[in-house]
């Protein structure tokens, strides 16, 4: 049973380990949105692979076109090289993005996951315009490798690894229930990129002009913080008008998760360099950079690896991308998005310990807070993960996986598979109404 994995696991994996502290169980079998656990227990799971399930798990569609891969003798090892399976990739990938960006962009295939193409962006953008600088955001969260970490704006994984990335610029990110000016609430996307501006401009301020800016469109393990709209509409004009490449990071917004194809979509604008990974290998591990061809300045070589698009990650994220768009999977999460956040609000209103609800698409969070505590100026409450931690729990011991985020770890996540039913939303709503309560 789990006890007996539970007891090797924690004898031989490193004290790294995270999610096992907090969901003690061993999968030993999983369907779209459930899992087995040894004990013969089924689950929820809303965690998904951290966001990567788009479909859920083992989709006959995906599986099928594994199989097919395997059976056809095709190699599953091919460096770089292209093959049918990587040409059919990148033309359901390029189909997938708005035509003003897929008829100027390029593809870089990078390691396996999100961290890997987050480092070849960096680099891409480094070497197109000959500077040093970057700039990220406040909460941000951009992965585990030294230079995707130097990026990422909590301060906990940092803390105890010195010499990362120098010259990272960390810019307020428009959180409107914590604004990270101390007031201003709605209006901070407007202080905040005002800020950035004038940053930007003032000599005095001793900003360097940036490689890049790296962002999310909406932030996911930083506490699931949508960017309004009319603030990525300006971080895009500003970095515009200063010769700034955008980077948007979609390695868990993108693929549909916030119920438009790519989150970036949602503000009407495009990016300079987008990173994908998570969903986009259709359950296997693939990460890769899009970006303008105006940026495609480095030599032949400049980013290498041995393992730069795995063939079956490939087909599997081929075939999850033209059901995608072919099953109308996108819009479905819109509408199961709202209702998601309908009911997370209903629950908010019977009990005592919501913040906030907030998301976009099926990427939902509820901030968890001491209202005993009493509000700041804001009126809003302070973060209580404590309870955050112990709601986590009570939903684990009824059938229901879910990860927290935010800085303080107060944010219940929800990042269900997009194919989740209405009937599966009042399923889980109502074991989370439970352990609220
Ligand atoms: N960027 C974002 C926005 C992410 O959410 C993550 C992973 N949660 C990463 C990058 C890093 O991806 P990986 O864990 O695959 O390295």
């Amino acid at each position: 049973g789990n006890a007996h994995y539970l007891e090797q696991q924690q004898r031989r994996e490193s004290s790294a380990r995270t999610y096992p502290r907090k969901l003690p169980l061993a999968l030993t079998e999983a369907h779209g949105m459930t899992v087995k656990d040894a004990d013969g227990k089924t689950y929820y799971d809303c965690l998904a692979g951290a966001g990567t399930l788009a479909l859920g798990h083992n989709h006959p569609v995906v599986v099928e076109a594994m199989q097919e891969v395997l059976a056809s003798g095709l190699p599953l090892h091919t460096l770089d090289l292209t093959t049918p399976v990587k040409e059919q990739f990148v033309d359901e990938l390029f189909a997938s993005l708005p035509p003003e960006f897929a008829s100027r962009a390029r593809i870089q295939f990078c390691g396996p996951s999100g961290a890997d193409a987050v480092e070849a962006a960096v680099k891409l953008v480094k070497t197109a315009t000959g500077r040093r600088t970057m700039m990220s955001f406040h909460g941000g969260y951009h992965g585990m490798t030294s230079g995707a970490l130097s990026l990422t704006g909590n301060l906990g994984p940092k803390r105890e690894v010195s010499g990362l990335m120098p010259d990272v610029h960390f810019l307020p990110y428009p959180y409107a229930y914590r604004c990270p000016f101390g007031e201003g609430g709605e209006d901070s996307h407007r202080l905040s990129s005002r800020y950035i501006e004038r940053l930007l401009d003032d000599p005095e301020s001793g900003i360097l002009p940036p490689a890049g800016i790296i962002l999310e469109a909406v932030q996911g393990e930083g506490g699931v913080i949508p960017a309004p709209e009319a603030w990525l509409k300006e971080i895009r004009r500003i970095t515009r008008e200063r010769g700034i490449p955008m980077i948007v990071d979609e390695v868990q917004a993108g693929v549909g998760r916030t119920g438009r194809m790519w989150a970036f979509e949602h503000a009407g604008i495009v990016p300079d360099v987008l990173i994908i990974s998570k969903a986009v290998g259709g359950s296997l591990p693939l990460s890769v950079v899009v970006y303008d061809e105006s940026l495609d300045t480095w030599q032949p070589g400049a980013h290498a690896g041995t393992f730069r698009g795995n063939q079956m990650a490939m087909a599997a994220g081929a075939a999850a991308l033209r059901y995608i768009r072919e099953e109308g999977v996108v819009e479905h999460a819109a509408k199961m998005g709202g209702k998601l956040l309908g009911a997370l609000c209903e629950v908010q209103q019977k009990t005592g310990c919501i913040g906030e609800v907030r998301g976009r698409g099926l990427m939902v969070g509820a901030e968890i807070v001491n209202k005993a505590a009493g509000a700041d100026a804001l009126g809003s409450y302070p973060a209580y993960p404590e309870l955050a931690k112990t709601i986590q729990r009570q939903c684990f011991d009824r059938g229901l996986i879910l990860e927290l985020g935010g800085r303080h770890g107060s944010v219940v996540r929800f990042l269900p598979p997009l194919i989740i039913t209405e009937e599966q939303i009042e399923a889980i709503t109502g074991i989370f109404l439970e352990a609220v309560a």
